[in-house]
C-alpha cells in the first residue's frame, strides 16, 4: 500500500475499508449501522423519517485517493457528533483490492461495470465487486423516500481546463437535478457534462435503476495516499458536510459551465487511433472538420463549430467508450 507515516488513522481506516470506529460512534448514537459488504457502511434513521437517502462512493478508481481523504475527514467529524447526520447515508469504497495496489484496477476499469450487459469485462476481477455494490446499492435504496443522491468523488487521470467537473445523467428527474447543479455550484464545481447515454458507470446506474440525482464528480488531479493537498478539495468537503447535516442550500460558489455530449467516440476495433496523446487536457477545444479518432473506415470528425474532448484514452478495450466529444450549452 502506497502510504507513508503521514497517513493520518481515520484516512488509513478508510482506504482500508475500516469503518469500526465511525460505524460505532453512529451505532451508539441509535442509529442502525449496516456492514453489508466490506468497504460498505449504511447508517439509517427509524424507518418514516422522511430523510434523504445519500450514497457517496470514492475509489471506484483505486489511485485516486484524494475523495477518501476528504470523506475520511467528513465522516470522522460527523460520527463524533452523530446527531447532525439528517440523512439516511451510505458509504461505499469501491475498487478496495486496486487502492491498497495503489493502482486505478487491478483487471478492468470497474466504473464500466454498471450495467446488465458487460461483453468482455465479465470475467474481470472487478465483475464481482460491481455485483457486491449493485446489491448494496439496490438494497440501500429500495426502502428509501423520493429524496435520493448518489456522489461518486473521483479525481481526474489527466490536466483539466476546467480542474473540477461533474458528469451528470440528462435522464435525473428535474428537481433532483435542480438541487444536484445547485450543490456542484456550492461545491464550486466548475464544468458540468449532461449525458445522454450510460457508459455503465456508478453514478449513472444509480440515476437509471434508483432515481437518485447521481453525479460522477471528478475533484482534481490524482495523488498519492495522505500526500494531497487538501485545500483543493475544501469547496467539496463543506458542500458534502452541508448536506450530510441537512444544511439549507447556500448559494453558489461557483456558477458551472454547462455542457451536452455532442458525440461519444467508441473504441470499435485494436485499429483505432486517436488524434490525442496522454498529455491531453480534459475540455480542449477542436474546430469543425478536425478528425478525432479513426477506426477502420470510420472516421470521427467534429460536427458542431467547436467540440471539447472529454477523458480521451484511446487504450480502453474494444467495445468502450474512449473519450467525449461536448459542447457548451450555458
Ligand atoms: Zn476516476
Amino acid at each position: 500500500m502506497p502510504t507513508t507515516g503521514a497517513v493520518s488513522g481515520v484516512v488509513r481506516a478508510l482506504a482500508e475499508a475500516d469503518f469500526g470506529a465511525v460505524a460505532q460512534r453512529f451505532s451508539d448514537a441509535g442509529f442502525t449501522v449496516g456492514l453489508p459488504a466490506r468497504g460498505i457502511m449504511t447508517v439509517k434513521a427509524a424507518a418514516g423519517s422522511g430523510r434523504a437517502s445519500v450514497l457517496v462512493s470514492v475509489g471506484v478508481h483505486g489511485d485516486e485517493t484524494g475523495p477518501i481523504e476528504v470523506v475520511a475527514h467528513v465522516l470522522d467529524a460527523l460520527s463524533q457528533q452523530p446527531a447532525m447526520l439528517a440523512v439516511d447515508l451510505m458509504v461505499c469504497v469501491g475498487n478496495i483490492d486496486a487502492i491498497a495496489a495503489g493502482k486505478r484496477f487491478i483487471d478492468a476499469d470497474l466504473n464500466r461495470m454498471f450495467r446488465p450487459v458487460r461483453g468482455s469485462l465479465a470475467d474481470a476481477a472487478e465483475a464481482a465487486r460491481a455485483d457486491t455494490m449493485i446489491a448494496a446499492t439496490d438494497a440501500f435504496f429500495a426502502g428509501a423516500g423520493p429524496l435520493r443522491w448518489h456522489l461518486d468523488l473521483h479525481t481526474a487521470i489527466r490536466p483539466s481546463v476546467y480542474p473540477t467537473f461533474a458528469i451528470v445523467p440528462d435522464l435525473i428527474a428535474e428537481q433532483g437535478k435542480q438541487a444536484l447543479i445547485g450543490w456542484l455550484g456550492q461545491a464550486a464545481i466548475g464544468a458540468i457534462i449532461m449525458n445522454p447515454q450510460s457508459a455503465g458507470t456508478y453514478s449513472y446506474y444509480s440515476a437509471e435503476f434508483h432515481a437518485a440525482a447521481a453525479s460522477t464528480v471528478e475533484l482534481g488531479r490524482v495523488g498519492t495516499l495522505g500526500q494531497n493537498d487538501l485545500s483543493q478539495f475544501a469547496d467539496v468537503a463543506e458542500a458534502l458536510d452541508g448536506l450530510l447535516r441537512g444544511a439549507p442550500p447556500a448559494a453558489a460558489k461557483t456558477a458551472p459551465h454547462v455542457f451536452k455530449v455532442a458525440q461519444q467516440i467508441m473504441k470499435l476495433s485494436d485499429g483505432f487511433t486517436m488524434a490525442f496523446d496522454r498529455s491531453t487536457q480534459n475540455f480542449t477545444a477542436l474546430r469543425q472538420g478536425e478528425v478525432i479518432a479513426t477506426d477502420g473506415d470510420t472516421v470521427y470528425a467534429v460536427q458542431h463549430p467547436e467540440e471539447l474532448v472529454v477523458f480521451p484514452n484511446p487504450d480502453v478495450r474494444v467495445g468502450l467508450r474512449a473519450g467525449l466529444m461536448v459542447v457548451r450549452t450555458a
